[in-house]
C-alpha cells in the first residue's frame, strides 16, 4: 500500500507521536511532525523523511504559525499531550490541572479548528485524536488527567455530529497502558515510580498504538472507524491489571 497524503502528527518527538511518524511515513505518507523538544522531533523525524516544526498546542501563535506553514493536510493526529501528577482531588494543584486541559482539550481543538479548511479542501479528511481508557474510565487520585481526557472525548464525539456531510472522517484511538515517556513526565521525572506502572505486567509499545492509526486512516474514505479501544492483554480495566513477579 502506498499512501502520497499529507499527515500532520502533533507530540511527534516521543512516545505514540513519534511511532505514528515511522508508521505514516513507512506507508508512503508525507508527514509534518510537530512538538516543543526540537532537538529529539528532528531526530525523529529525519530518519524517516518526515517534515517537521517547532509546535506547542498550548500557544495560539505556535498553532497559527505551525498550519501556516502547511501546504497541504489530509490527516491530523492529535496526539500531544499527557498527565502531570497524581493527587486526590483534595489535593489537586490549579496549574498541573490547568497545564492538562490547555494541552489535551484547548490543543487538540486549536488544532483541529487550524487545518480544519486544509482537511477540507482536499476531500478527504482526517482527524485522528488520541484519547485514552481515561476518557470514559475514572481511578483515584486521576481526576485531573481524567477529566482532561473526558472532555477530549466529548470535543471528538461533537465533531463527528459537526462534519457529517463534510469530506472528513473523525476516529478516536483510545489506549490503556502503553510504556512511553508518560508516566516519567506524570511523576516529574522520577524514573522509579514510572517503572511501577508497567512492572510485572506487559504493556503496549507505541508502535502498537500508531498500528491501530495507521490501519484506521488506510480505511477507504466511505468508511469512518469511530473508535478504537485497544489494552493490553493484562489490563482489564483503568484499575484491574494483572502482574506478575
Ligand atoms: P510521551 O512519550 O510523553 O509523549 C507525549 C508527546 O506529547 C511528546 O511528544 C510531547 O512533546 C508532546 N507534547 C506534550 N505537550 C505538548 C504541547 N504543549 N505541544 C506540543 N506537543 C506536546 O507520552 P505518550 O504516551 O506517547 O502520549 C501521547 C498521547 O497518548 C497523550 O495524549 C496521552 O495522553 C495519550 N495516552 C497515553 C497512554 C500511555 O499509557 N502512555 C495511554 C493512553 C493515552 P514535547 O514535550 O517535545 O512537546
Amino acid at each position: 500500500m502506498s499512501e502520497d497524503r499529507a499527515a500532520v502528527v502533533t507530540g511527534a518527538s516521543s512516545g505514540i507521536g513519534a511511532a505514528t511518524v515511522r508508521a505514516l511515513a513507512g506507508a508512503g505518507f508525507r508527514v509534518i511532525g510537530g512538538a516543543r523538544r526540537e532537538d529529539r522531533l528532528r531526530e525523529v523525524c529525519e530518519a524517516v523523511g518526515a517534515s517537521w516544526a517547532r509546535l506547542d498546542v498550548t500557544d495560539p501563535g505556535s498553532v497559527s504559525a505551525f498550519v501556516h506553514g502547511l501546504d497541504e493536510c489530509a490527516i491530523i493526529v492529535n496526539n500531544a499531550g499527557g498527565a502531570l501528577g497524581f493527587e486526590p482531588v483534595s489535593d489537586a494543584d490549579d496549574e498541573q490541572w490547568l497545564s492538562m486541559y490547555q494541552s489535551n482539550v484547548l490543543g487538540l481543538m486549536r488544532m483541529t479548528r487550524a487545518v480544519l479548511p486544509l482537511l477540507e479542501r482536499g476531500g478527504k479528511g482526517h482527524i485522528v485524536d488520541v484519547g485514552s481508557i481515561a476518557g470514559f474510565e475514572v481511578y483515584p487520585s486521576g481526576a485531573g488527567y481524567t477529566a482532561a481526557k473526558h472532555a477530549a472525548r466529548a470535543v471528538t464525539r461533537t465533531l463527528r455530529l459537526e462534519l457529517l456531510g463534510r469530506p472528513v472522517r473523525v476516529t478516536e484511538v483510545n489506549p490503556g497502558l502503553v510504556e512511553t515517556e508518560f508516566s516519567t513526565v506524570r511523576f516529574a521525572g522520577d524514573a522509579t515510580r514510572a517503572a511501577q506502572v508497567y512492572a510485572g505486567m506487559t504493556p503496549l509499545t507505541a508502535a502498537d498504538v500508531a498500528d491501530c492509526i495507521l490501519w484506521a486512516v488506510t480505511r477507504p474514505p466511505h468508511v469512518n472507524v469511530d473508535e478504537i479501544v485497544v489494552r493490553p492483554r493484562d489490563q482489564a480495566s483503568a484499575t484491574l491489571v494483572h502482574r506478575e513477579f
